[in-house]
């Protein structure tokens, strides 16, 4: 038994699970420290060779990476990183940095700090867009350098010696991704919500995950025990044994009912009376899809083909990204008659930031990202065409463009493609003729606007993630307004509504792949809206199949009607409970996991 006392520290329940196990405390996030002191005199030497070892480890780095870029990819790659290799070597930086060091005593950290302000500034102020953006340069080299004095990239966050519970502050997608996957056991953050990217990798890894927690990396210490239970939302520290015992019994029966449906059952969606809401997994490139198959999904919904991009300093290879959309469209062609891969495009911008590429701006959720990265980097747009089409050729591939919000980028896009089917024709390469393409519906413009946006496409995918973040004006990854976060808002109900009526209306078929898809509450009042697919983190298909297949479509038609019914001032909460209690009375045998 354990002498510390024991606490409970209550979350938000964003991956459902249950983990026990040792505390592990990430703290490598953000920005790279810069410590800035004055050097002691007489040690101003010292330092100036930490300085010059810093410049030659970076350049060394460079060097390496560009010899690389020759090899894998074009020309356009290498010329970024010479230029960097050209500014690191710029006689008149490198003294000026070393003036700091031995003149005015700074440390190394600061001095080079100094110096890329100073050129940052001089460039910043320039006229010419070209130099304005080599600010950015700037960023990168003094990253590097600033990396190579604290040993960042060496990853004192990131080295993990046994199985643990990752406790952290916030963890972006690339940090996340970068864990050593067979030590992590969960995950704990002091920020973060139900639709956090490390929320969304959680579920992929079926690994357990509670956000929101405050200052949990305050409250614990490396090697603390702890419970995790990612179903309600806790995290108890240092558990007596009788609270242990108590967990691993809950955990037992969840694992049960949350597994696998056994081998006949019917498969997942399919509704008492024998119709059928198509259940279909998200996916992450580099996130093992194994588990896809064995959950029940009939189909890839949603492919987040950004993170091919993510931990790099360069785009993919056409043919890296041929090879890799090429195996989730034959995997996903096997998974059930018909199924498909939706593969997404390159979605970044927002929480989604890709070193190397990603620009600095000052709204990234408003910025340049998604689709209208695209559109301003073409040649990145027609590659990625060219992998997606090439891989339509060994699959079921439909392709969806992100983050629409109105139609010139889905008729200049459009244009692009097709451009990109006669390139690949002339090159004798093969390709499906009849590639479905389709529009997240995300943004709240193109929801309203859905009867014209369906006139471009095949097909619509409701992104609830993004959808209610900007309906509501609430980030989806921030805990503080957790509250806001409404996917059963009357407004965001309403969108989502108006976007399936439209898709009736145009004869195609409209899916959900935000998170709310996999909530047994959300997503089935999705599908009794006339959602046809709804995709989901794989391992939350099971109860959403087991919800599904004790209704009918008479039963979802009712079901649709509770929140019309509720009197006025009703809030958000109070139609998720309406609705909560509405599907419990009808399956009480469910009652216990109608909670995502
Ligand atoms: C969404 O916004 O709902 C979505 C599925 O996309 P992502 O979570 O990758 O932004
Ligand atoms: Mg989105």
């Amino acid at each position: 038994m354990s002498s510390k006392p024991t606490i409970t520290i209550a979350g938000l329940p964003v991956a459902r699970g249950f983990a026990a196990g040792p505390v592990f405390i990430y703290r490598g996030g953000g920005e790279i420290p810069v410590p800035e002191y004055l050097v002691e005199k007489g040690k101003e030497r010292a330092e100036l060779l930490r300085l010059t070892r810093a410049f030659n480890e970076t350049r060394r780095d460079l060097e390496g990476l560009i010899a690389v870029l020759k090899e894998r990819t074009g020309r356009a790659d290498v010329r970024v990183f010479e230029c960097h290799l050209m500014i690191l070597e710029d006689a008149a930086l490198v003294d000026e940095t070393k003036r700091y060091v031995m003149e005015e005593r700074l440390n190394a950290e600061a001095a080079v700090r100094r110096t890329a302000d100073g050129a940052r500034a001089q460039f910043g102020r320039m006229n010419d867009p070209y130099f304005r953006e080599r600010v950015c340069d700037i960023d990168d080299i003094e990253r590097r350098l600033q990396k190579a004095l604290s040993g960042f990239d060496r990853g004192p966050g990131m080295e993990m010696h046994e199985p643990s519970i990752v406790v952290a502050d916030d963890l972006t997608p690339s940090e996340t991704v970068q864990l050593p996957r067979e030590y992590v056991l969960g995950f704990a953050t002091n920020g973060g919500s139900t639709t956090s990217h490390v929320a969304l990798l959680a579920r992929a890894l079926a690994l357990p995950a509670v956000c929101g927690l405050g200052n949990i990396t305050s409250r614990v210490s490396p090697g603390d025990m702890v419970l995790l239970d990612g179903t309600n939302g806790a995290v108890t520290v240092n558990p007596d044994a009788e609270t242990r015992a108590q967990f691993e019994k809950v955990a037992e029966r969840q694992r049960e009912f949350a597994g696998p449906a056994p081998a006949g059952a019917a498969p997942a969606g399919t509704l008492k009376d024998g119709g059928e809401v198509l259940v279909c997994a998200n996916v992450h490139p580099g996130v093992p899809i194994a588990g896809v198959k064995e959950y029940g999904a009939r189909g890839i919904g949603l492919y987040r083909s950004e993170y091919l991009w993510l931990n790099r300093e360069f785009e993919p290879t056409e043919d890296e990204q041929f090879e890799a959309y090429r195996s989730a469209a034959m995997f996903a062609s096997r998974l059930s008659e018909g199924s498909y891969a939706t593969i997404r495009l390159l979605d970044i911008g927002g929480d989604k930031l890709v070193r190397g590429i990603s620009a600095k701006e000052p709204n990234p959720f408003l910025g340049n990202r998604s689709i209208r990265y695209l559109l301003s980097h073409r040649s990145v747009m027609r590659r990625q065409f060219r992998a997606i089409l090439r891989a339509s050729a060994f699959g079921n591939v439909r392709l969806m463009y992100p983050m629409v919000s109105c139609v010139e980028e889905l008729r200049d896009s459009a244009t692009e493609l097709e451009s990109t089917k006669r390139e690949l024709e002339s090159e004798g390469l093969d390709y499906d003729r009849s590639l479905p393409v389709g529009a997240m519906i995300e943004v709240p413009s193109a929801a309203l606007n859905a009867d014209e946006i369906a006139r471009y496409v095949k097909f619509f995918s409701i992104g609830t993630n993004d959808l209610v973040q900007y309906t509501m004006a609430a980030d989806r990854g921030n805990d503080a307004v957790a509250a806001l976060y409404q996917p059963l808002n009357p407004a965001v109900v309403k969108l989502v509504r108006m976007t399936v009526e439209a898709a009736k209306r145009a004869g195609i078929p409209v899916s959900v792949c935000g998170e709310s898809a996999a909530d047994p509450v959300v997503g089935t009042y999705w599908a009794a809206l006339g959602v046809d697919e709804l995709s989901m983190s794989a391992t939350y298909i099971p109860v959403m199949a087991k919800v599904l297949a004790g209704l009918t479509r008479a039963d979802l038609d009712e079901y649709a009607k509770v929140p019309d019914s509720m009197p006025h001032g009703s809030t958000a909460q109070d139609v998720f409970n309406a609705c909560h209690d509405w599907i419990a009375d009808r399956l009480p045998e469910l009652r216990d996991s109608l909670i995502i």
